[in-house]
């Protein structure tokens, strides 16, 4: 891109009839998928983007959200799943985290049945005092479930799932359901950004020559972020020193024969590495810090911990966690990497923008872009982000591993005050929350701070008056219920054949 903004005396619109979309990635056209979808006839959406430059090209595992995403954009399932060679996840699988040779699922869904008074995990906790020894995993159909490697669902099943896609696919999946809506595609590379005399954004210039003007801006330009902070700089708030993984060695890999409904995280002794099923072949992924592992070694590691055949050899990929100072600043949403990056390791960032894209929606400037309008955003998006970062630095920070350099400083290093109040909160008392505007209920934090390691020294004291015979027959009760309906459930792999088998599904 040419050197800085060129400024111009045109008048700004004084409400959004154009919105210019820079970048094509699934965060660029998630957006253009939204707003083309929903704003139809009211603002006109274009969208800008280089092939030359590309997209990250990683991002294959989602949470349960992007179903109701999905639902207000009316898109099909089964034909959605059929173009980006998708399977269901029901959870992810942490292996190797708070202690090697540990492994514990946290399931999408919920766990047990609680009460008005006190949450399950106190029922659970007083059973294991009187010597019931189930796993807490097996009051979760989704984990059972997964575990079991079945999936189902029909009209009136209520099973919480997400997808693992192929990111290139869903990324043209979404561009010709919003091209269907009206969006238009600009293919060139942006040279420049115009700015009106106030700041905000006027034009994005391309390299031909060509002038995309608009009243809103949304900038999907990923970590690049071209509009939010190489125009406006917004500033970069790092996080480095809670999350210091900050680079993936990434490779695709022949399919295997089992089609697992869940993502692996397997962690190793610099980070951690994934495994994300696909119809037509298996994402892979080695997460590292670069402080401790070099990119040769995280290659190789890589390499030797694959299950399959690998497609090519691994792309190294860098990035820095932390957010913007300001998601929305003068007449720019930034959405997607551009907006900031937490980590891949409870898959959050398609989430993330696709919530982001609801809430611009909520918001839209209709009579134009106003500060109340911009505070709103921001503290929402903000406080969304910062709840999600903290459950991603407990699975660091709450771990018995002591045998590399980089867990002995994950356990060490001080954490945010509003993560330290919930591990001790549960660490006394085994009570864990959600607040309003939080991603991940009480019910995650649960699965991963006992999966972690943390051991409450009580838990409420109702629960512990409960008779015997009737917690132990209230928890036998669940454990059946669940038992009964993952037994009929059909293999995962058999469901996908049925119900969404893409034209190039390999797996026997
Ligand atoms: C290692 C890793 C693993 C991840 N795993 C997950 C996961 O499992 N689940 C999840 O939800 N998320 C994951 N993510 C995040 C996810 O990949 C991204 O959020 C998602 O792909 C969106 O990226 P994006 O669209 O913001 O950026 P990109 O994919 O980088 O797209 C940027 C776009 O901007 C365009 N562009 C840039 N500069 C210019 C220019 N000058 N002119 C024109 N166009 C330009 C490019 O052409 C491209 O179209 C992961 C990220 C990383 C780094």
């Amino acid at each position: 891109m040419r050197d800085n903004a060129v400024h111009t005396e045109t008048e700004q619109q004084p409400g959004v009839k154009k919105v210019v979309i820079a970048g094509g990635g699934t965060a660029g056209w998630v957006a253009a998928a939204a707003l083309s979808k929903r704003l139809q006839g009211l603002v006109q959406v274009v969208l800008v983007e280089s092939e030359d430059i590309g997209t990250v090209g990683v991002g294959e595992s989602t949470i349960p959200p992007v179903q109701l995403f999905h639902n207000l954009l009316g898109i099909d399932e089964q034909e959605f799943m059929r173009e980006t060679d998708a399977t269901f996840k029901l959870g992810i699988s942490f292996e190797n985290w708070g202690q090697l040779g540990d492994r514990y699922m946290h399931p999408f869904g919920t766990t047990g049945k609680g009460s008005f008074l006190a949450d399950f995990q106190h029922y659970y906790l007083h059973g294991r005092a009187l010597g019931v020894t189930a796993p807490l995993g097996d009051y979760c159909y989704e984990l059972q479930a997964a575990c079991a490697g079945k999936f189902g669902k029909s009209s009136n099943s209520m099973i919480s799932y997400a997808y693992h896609l192929d990111a290139g696919r869903y990324a043209r999946f979404l561009r010709r359901f919003s091209e269907a809506q009206g969006a238009v595609r600009i293919e060139g590379k942006i040279a420049q950004v115009q700015q009106h005399v106030n700041g905000d954004i006027r034009a994005l210039v391309l390299e031909n020559g060509e002038e995309v003007t608009g009243d809103l801006f949304i900038d999907c330009t990923g970590f690049r972020a071209l509009l939010i902070e190489q125009t406006l700089h917004s500033g970069f708030e790092r996080w480095d020193h809670w999350l210091p993984c900050n680079k993936a060695a990434v490779v695709q890999t022949a399919p295997g024969a089992n089609l697992p409904p869940y993502t692996r995280a397997i962690a190793h002794d610099s980070g951690w590495q994934w495994r994300i099923p696909l119809q037509h072949r298996v994402g892979n992924g080695l997460v590292y810090a670069s402080d401790y592992l070099s990119d040769a070694a995280a290659s190789d590691r890589l390499l030797s911990n694959l299950e399959g055949a690998p497609l090519f050899e691994p792309r190294i990929l860098s990035y820095q966690t932390g957010r913007r100072k300001q998601f929305w600043l003068k007449n720019c949403v930034a959405l997607g990497l551009a907006s900031g990056f937490i980590e891949p390791l409870e898959s959050t960032s398609i989430y993330l923008f696709m919530n982001g894209v609801i809430r611009l929606l909520r918001l839209f400037p209709f009579n134009g872009v106003s500060q109340p309008l911009i505070d709103e955003y921001n503290q929402q998006s903000i406080g969304e982000l910062e709840k999600i970062r903290d459950f991603i630095i407990l699975h660091y920070h709450q771990t018995e591993r002591s045998d590399s350099d980089f867990w002995n400083y994950c356990r060490t290093m001080p954490i945010p005050d509003s993560l330290a109040h919930r591990i001790e909160l549960f660490r006394a008392s085994a009570h864990a929350f959600q607040t309003g505007d939080e991603m991940f209920r009480l019910e995650s934090w649960t699965h991963v701070m006992l999966g972690q390691r943390l051991t409450p020294h009580s838990y409420h004291q109702l629960v512990a008056g409960l008779p015997a015979q009737q917690l132990t027959a209230h928890l036998q009760q669940i454990r059946d219920t669940i038992s009964h309906a993952v037994a009929r459930l059909p293999q995962h792999s058999e469901f996908i054949r049925q119900y969404c088998q893409a034209p190039d599904y390999t797996r026997c």
